[in-house]
């Protein structure tokens, strides 16, 4: 396992001690890397060396802090190749422990913060990262307090309160859930593990990008298809690629084009991007049926922003009928029962074949970043309106979750 040089701020670049249980920068409030010593990693770790490893997330140890992990078997997902478009490859996140990508960043964020001796963990979430979140922390022998709207799908707020999480329902969005954490994280010995207030989600999140490059023979893809809600996967894949070329394991310069997937009822970053912007604005009354990707503005969207711009990728919003269509498409077609953000980056390829961004001769991959099975009550409302008659006529998503309907 590596040892961790320093944590290093992406906003100012300024470098801080190897301290216990770091937070943000304390001078911008930038989040921070971590930062090992490549140069021993090089010598006692490579490509080869992972053969045979864990079937999981922690193969990638050594570039990984050194502490006992606590694991429910996260990560080394399929990459599925498309029955219908040749050249596109569906890395199937869905299959991880509590159904989504979220355990990844949340099984390395416990394990460090169990290392540190941390006792009471909270964040806010728009789903899926608090059912993750308590499922680990139940794992630690930690004691975990979520944040979530509402009107989250059901099963996000089900397996939070089966795993013996406290759970406060917040009448607002993600954003709302973390002003209430920063409120009272100090008087209740909390410590925030919301999205990017830690470095370590980004250390589990950036695995995705190894196992895209060991998956692939150690060659990258043209361009990666990202949902993106707080954008910690695709900051941590670019991270990733970044270590990989340092380490040798990849070329220089065969970066992929990193594409941010959101939905037309929340564009933020698209938004930004269109208008030449360094950061997002807040966007105002968000709603989309794809509850992860319903974050009016992400802590770091310029570094997602940065990111885009450097890989000579773009953002793209889609409408909540292509998302249900995608979800539909991705069942029928290749098998696959895709949460609402994983179809959304289906849409988001079509669209972006449609525009010529992409050809179908690049190879593609796309990310589905959970299963469908959280959402039954979203897609049961969603097609029981149809099949009523009610034409295409869009349920509120702020009224959704929480409702066991008779269909
Ligand atoms: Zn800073």
């Amino acid at each position: 396992m590596a040892t961790i040089m320093h944590f290093e701020c992406s906003r100012c670049g300024e470098k801080f001690a190897p301290t216990p249980a770091p937070t943000i920068c304390p001078q911008d409030g930038g989040p921070l890397y971590v930062r090992y010593d490549l140069s021993e990693v090089r010598w006692h770790a490579s490509r080869d060396s992972l053969i045979g490893g864990p079937k999981n997330m922690w193969r990638y140890a050594a570039v990984l802090p050194d502490a006992e992990p606590v694991t429910l078997g996260e990560g080394f997902t399929p990459m599925l190749a498309s029955h219908k478009y040749p050249n596109l490859l569906i890395k199937d996140e869905g299959l991880n422990p509590t159904g989504s990508f979220k355990a990844r960043g949340m099984a390395a964020a416990i394990t460090m913060l169990r290392h540190y001796g941390v006792k009471k963990i909270a964040a806010p979430s728009a789903g899926n990262a608090g059912g993750a979140m308590a499922a680990y922390a139940a794992a630690a022998g930690l004691e975990a307090y979520v944040f979530m709207p509402k009107d989250v799908p059901i099963a996000n707020r089900l397996e939070v309160e089966a795993a013996g999480a406290h759970l406060t329902l917040v009448d607002g969005l993600i954003n709302d859930c973390g002003r209430m954490v920063a409120e009272r994280k100090d008087k209740e010995g909390w410590f925030d593990v919301s999205t990017l207030k830690e470095p370590f989600r980004i250390e589990g999140k950036k695995t995705m990008g190894y196992e895209v490059a060991e998956q692939m023979g150690w060659k990258l893809p043209d361009a990666i298809l990202y949902p993106t809600g707080g954008g910690v996967g695709l900051i941590g894949m670019w991270k990733a690629f970044e270590e990989m070329e340092e380490l040798g394991w990849i070329e220089r310069g065969q970066r992929p084009r990193m594409i941010c997937v959101q939905a037309e009822g929340c564009a933020p970053i698209p938004k930004a991007l269109q208008e030449g912007e360094a950061a997002s604005q807040p966007w105002p009354d968000a709603h989309t049926l794809a509850a992860g990707l319903r974050v009016p503005k992400a802590y770091g969207d310029f570094i997602i922003l940065d990111i885009i711009r450097k890989s000579k990728g773009t953002a793209v919003a889609v409408t909540d009928e292509a998302i249900m269509d995608g979800v539909k498409e991705l069942a029928s077609q290749e098998g696959i029962f895709a949460c609402p953000e994983g179809a959304a980056a289906l849409a988001a390829y079509k669209q972006l074949l449609a525009t010529e961004f992409l050809s179908a001769n690049d190879k593609v991959v796309l990310f589905n970043t959970g299963s469908g099975y959280k959402y039954l009550d979203v897609m049961a409302k969603y097609w029981s309106v149809e099949a009523f008659g009610g034409g295409r006529t869009l349920p509120a998503s702020r009224n959704m979750g929480g409702i066991i309907g008779p269909w």
